[in-house]
């Protein structure tokens, strides 16, 4: 389990409940269901880097690790790609970060 990411996001400030009372984000309606397509993140890998969590994102099923890490590459494949939410990777989570709102959706 990843506690110390929720107690990140809370310290920040983000709610940390999925249907607290801030604004929906929208952009959860537009996905489907996506495979990952790596067991870790690549760009970490093809370095030697190491990462502290992963992120999957839900648009394309691109894995890379999270703003904990030192690379960030899951923030730098949404500045690439606009592709808006990410999932935390383990299939029973229910975490998910919308880097427009950036916030859990
Ligand atoms: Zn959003
Ligand atoms: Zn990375
Ligand atoms: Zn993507």
């Amino acid at each position: 389990m990843n506690h110390e990411m929720r107690i990140h996001a809370m310290a920040s400030g983000v709610p940390s409940s999925p249907n607290g009372s801030a604004p929906r984000c929208g952009h959860v309606d537009a996905l489907a269901p996506v495979t990952p397509r790596s067991r870790g993140c690549t760009a970490c890998e093809t370095r030697g880097a190491r990462w502290t969590a992963l992120r999957l994102c839900l648009t394309c099923g691109w894995v890379a690790c999270s703003d904990d890490s030192p690379h960030r590459h899951a923030r730098a494949h949404y500045q690439e790609t606009d592709h808006p939410v990410a999932a935390a990777v383990e299939p029973e989570s229910t975490w998910r970060w919308c880097y427009v709102h950036e916030r859990l959706v």
